[in-house]
């Protein structure tokens, strides 16, 4: 059998693993550096910055520790420079691994002619046509830009730009906050930067549970990031003083200027050149539509993670890939499961100092009585010992049965927190089924237990 998958983000190179590792032989078709968005201009290098910015701040904390460190200096150059070194390390690691002999990987721009076929511009020139049985569209998405004037004057940059700044600028004004929004402003304050926040929605991070963002929100105001919510964003002006991003809130107008203004509004799925209309596959323009085993309109072809809409993550884009496998593996059935795999349980988190976590159904988006059980990082032992008490979890249960639907996490490692609330409701648990569960002591997740003990 063989298979061609187009991108070669988290979603099309795993894929393609995954598939040569069960005797399928795979084209791979790559425009860009393996490992797509998420490794190269996402959200490797991201945190990789974030920690830098973590162990800035805990350094020049550590007299609270009993730790004289002496001067603390932020050195930019140093700290992106250790970035692009996570990149590369887990670039090349990549990369090796895409030397399977089952895989041919095609660097070049890929085209949909026809359902089996697939044409190659290749970036070392000419042209070749590759056939398969089955196509895994996998292009990933580009971040979105506001129609507005001024969005395109030098200054107004993407979170990638952010991510290959020279210096750090003195102040940056972000429009957006969403997860990459929130995440950068948390960062370059952290780093020392002066932020302001501009949200077009009355809260912010608007699909995550109200009472997590208006605490995120708080937090990140302590920390000095400004914080504007329900402002609706004009125009972008270049003048001697900087960038002057002009916004009208509550009727009124208003302005902010600043050195950088990062546009953080979302990102678009990469439509582009694939061709779809003259392949016959079905796009809107949130993305290619898909059903349940990620296949197209066109039975043999389906489209993965970011190019399919919905949740834009990169363990999405896997998850999708290994569905899409797993439908192809099966003999391609008409309906019924093809594995087990919850592609409705989907973990994601805000890397913001402390951190955001959810998973499953908010209280607002439950359609059943639901009952809400919390805890706060302040009272758990661990969270004190580290002096990182600012926090809190929130489970939501179906009140009838207990069945846990949803989880809200803000505080330290909540991250990783939030995997355990995956799993039980991936199995369907309930909050007496948590309750049974020894958790270690003193650790930070015991605020999932305390929340679920009530
Ligand atoms: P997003 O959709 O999370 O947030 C965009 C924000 O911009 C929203 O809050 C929206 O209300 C706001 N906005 C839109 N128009 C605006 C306007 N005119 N003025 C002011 N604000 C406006 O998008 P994002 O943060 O750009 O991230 C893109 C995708 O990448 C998301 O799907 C996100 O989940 C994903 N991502 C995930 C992670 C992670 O998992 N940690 C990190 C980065 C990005």
């Amino acid at each position: 059998m063989k298979i061609t998958i187009i991108g070669a983000g988290p979603g099309g190179y795993e894929t393609a693993l995954e598939a040569a590792a069960k005797g399928i032989e795979v084209t791979l078709v790559s425009s860009g550096p393996v490992g797509g968005t998420c490794l190269n201009e996402g959200c490797i290098p991201t945190k990789a910055l974030l920690r830098s910015a973590e162990v800035y701040e805990t350094v020049k904390e550590a007299a609270s520790f009993g730790v004289e460190a002496g001067e603390c200096r932020l050195d930019f150059a140093a700290a992106m420079a250790r970035k692009d070194a996570v990149v590369d390390q887990l670039r090349s690691g990549v990369e090796f691994l895409l030397k399977h002999k089952l895989i041919t990987l095609l660097r070049g721009k890929a085209s949909l002619c026809g359902k089996n076929n697939v044409r190659v511009a290749l970036d070392e020139g000419g042209e070749v046509n590759v056939e398969a049985d089955y196509v895994i569209i996998a292009t990933g998405s580009v971040a979105a830009s506001l129609p507005i004037p001024g969005a395109d004057l030098p200054g107004v940059i993407s979170s990638k730009e952010v991510l290959s700044l020279e210096a750090l600028p003195k102040s940056v004004c972000v429009i957006g906050a969403g997860v990459i929004g929130l995440e950068m402003a948390s960062m370059l304050n952290s780093f020392g930067c002066e932020v302001s926040v501009l949200e077009y929605c009355p809260d912010i991070l608007p699909r995550f549970d109200t009472d997590l963002a208006k605490r995120l929100k708080q937090s990140l105001g302590k920390r000095g990031i400004s914080i504007e919510t329900s402002a609706q964003v004009k125009y972008i002006e270049a003048t001697p003083e900087g960038l002057v991003t002009s916004y009208v809130r509550k009727e009124k107008e208003c302005s902010v200027t600043a050195e950088k203004v990062l546009m953080a509004v979302g990102r678009r799925p990469a439509l582009g050149s694939l061709n779809f209309e003259e392949a016959g596959i079905a796009v809107t323009p949130k993305g290619v539509i898909v059903d349940a085993y990620m296949q197209t309109s066109v039975p043999g072809v389906y489209a993965i993670g970011d190019i399919a809409g919905g949740y834009m993550l990169a363990h999405t884009a896997t998850a999708q890939g290994r569905r899409a496998l797993n439908h192809i593996l099966t003999g391609c059935p008409k309906d019924g499961p093809v594995d087990s795999i919850r592609l409705d349980v989907v973990p994601a988190a805000v890397f913001t100092r402390p951190e955001a976590a959810t998973v499953g159904l908010t209280e607002d988006e439950c359609k059943i009585p639901v009952k809400v059980c919390k805890s706060f990082f302040r009272a758990n032992g661990k969270a004190v010992a580290m002096g990182e008490t600012d926090g809190f979890c929130k489970i939501v249960a179906s009140e009838e049965d207990g069945r846990i639907l949803g989880c809200h996490l803000f505080g330290p490692h909540s991250s990783d927190i939030i995997q355990e609330v995956a799993a039980l409701i991936t199995r369907d648990a309930t909050l007496k089924d948590l309750k049974g569960i020894i958790h270690a002591h003193p650790t930070l997740s015991e605020v999932i237990l305390s929340a679920a003990r009530g």
